[in-house]
């Protein structure tokens, strides 16, 4: 069947892909550990699923408007003011479907063919594709472990054209864990406070924070600034709610305008039921999130630990998210790589890598090749602390059979 262009140029999410071979090697039987998944491993908490029963029971079950219901923007609005010191009207939020499409929509609402966006590599693989959607142009800019995966002022500088629209800048990062601390953002506002270019804030990690880091929002530096960006966050990785899919955005309100009307011609409203429960998480107790933080901040040492004691491997500790995200370049040159390349054939070395340690550690681990760096690879820690240890350890076996 003959399909247009814009879709033949789109594959499918490598980390969606990846978890989805760990479930079925799993569904065969295979005793596989998947480190592949971009999402937390803890049930979503019950008071939020229980408004979600009470929406049902209440009838809360038809059409709302297409951005959202108020109730859900005034929670996002109590929010912004409460955690990030942000101010908004209720113009400027609106309540997409998950944070994938409010990226998406948001690059079909300020995109015009050829318009740039400045996207710092390592990146999360969708970004390039939903820029590409919009017939927009993805400018990598590669940045390397040396500057701690960030974006320093000067590359900015150089990578700015005429025809740059927009600079994403995802803090904490997947798949790095990287994030920007005030001084960094303070850098990066410099370079773009006298241009009219929007920063994209996605800040779908920020409550998933290690050791002292204070997240801080590129929007916080000035009101200049905020009237530059476009905050998007979203409930998923928060509050463990990657299926019910809710994500919101903030920022001016014709953008928002737009995506309103671009919602109200495709998905429609998000999920009714899924929203008042997303009231529930914003509005409720909070402390649901200590429990998952603990548990990550516990993962995210076992990990790191056990990767760095590996021949080959070196792993820098992330500042936030839950994604380790180990330079494995080492191995390549082990003595015994270049059988392992003859096998898995002509990709890339990272991804050659993940081939291998599916076949022989029957481990799953999704290639840097596909955030933009092929000398890495990302494992999420977003498991149990036994399967990292046994995991990681697994890892280390094969990547000793190649000395
Ligand atoms: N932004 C980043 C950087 C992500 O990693 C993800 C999910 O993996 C999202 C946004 C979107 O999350 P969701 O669509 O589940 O809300």
């Amino acid at each position: 069947m003959k399909l247009s262009k814009r879709i033949m140029n789109v594959k499918p999410s490598a980390t969606l892909e990846l978890t989805a071979l760990a479930n079925r090697l799993k569904a065969q039987g295979v005793d596989i550990i998947g480190f592949g998944a971009g999402e937390p491993d803890f049930d979503t908490p019950q008071s939020i699923k229980d408004a979600a029963k009470k929406a049902i029971d209440t009838g809360k079950t038809k059409y709302t408007p297409a951005g959202g219901i108020v109730e859900l923007k005034n929670a996002v609005i109590a929010k912004f003011q409460k955690e990030n010191g942000l101010e908004y009207r209720l113009p400027e939020v609106t309540i997409n479907c998950g944070g994938k499409h409010s990226f998406y929509n948001l690059m079909q609402v300020i995109l015009d063919p050829g318009d740039e966006v400045i996207v710092p590599a390592p990146y999360w693989v969708s970004y390039p594709t939903m820029v590409e959607l919009a017939e927009g142009k993805a400018v990598i800019l590669d940045c390397p472990e040396s500057t701690g995966f960030k974006l320093t002022p000067e590359q900015l500088k150089n990578g700015i054209t005429a025809k740059t629209r927009a600079i994403v800048i995802n803090s904490p990062s997947n798949p790095t864990g990287s994030a920007y601390n005030r001084k960094e953002l303070e850098a990066i506002a410099k370079i773009v406070e006298d241009k009219d270019i929007i920063l994209i804030s996605d800040d779908i990690y920020e409550s998933i924070v290690y050791d002292d880091f204070k997240f801080c929002n590129i929007a916080n530096i000035s009101d200049a600034l905020k009237k530059k960006t476009i905050v998007l966050n979203g409930v998923s990785k928060t509050y463990s709610m990657t299926g019910w899919r809710i994500g919101y955005m903030a920022g001016d309100s014709d953008i928002i305008k737009g995506v309103e009307n671009l919602q109200s011609q495709s998905t429609s409203n998000p999920t009714s039921i899924a929203q008042w429960a997303a009231v529930e998480a914003l509005a409720g107790d909070q402390s649901v999130k200590d429990e998952m933080l603990a548990a990550f901040r516990r993962r995210r040492k076992i990990i790191v630990d056990g990767l760095n004691s590996i021949t080959g491997v070196s792993c820098m500790h992330p500042d936030g998210a839950f994604y380790a995200f180990p330079r494995v370049s080492g191995i390549f040159t082990l003595p015994r790589w270049p059988e392992v390349k003859a096998k898995y054939g002509s990709k890339g070395n990272s991804s050659v890598l993940c081939s291998y340690l599916i076949d022989e550690a029957r481990v799953a681990v999704v290639p840097g090749i596909e955030f933009g760096n092929d000398d890495y690879i990302r494992l999420s820690f977003a498991t149990s602390d036994e399967n990292i240890k046994k995991g990681v350890e697994r890892i280390g076996e094969a990547v000793r059979k190649l000395a």
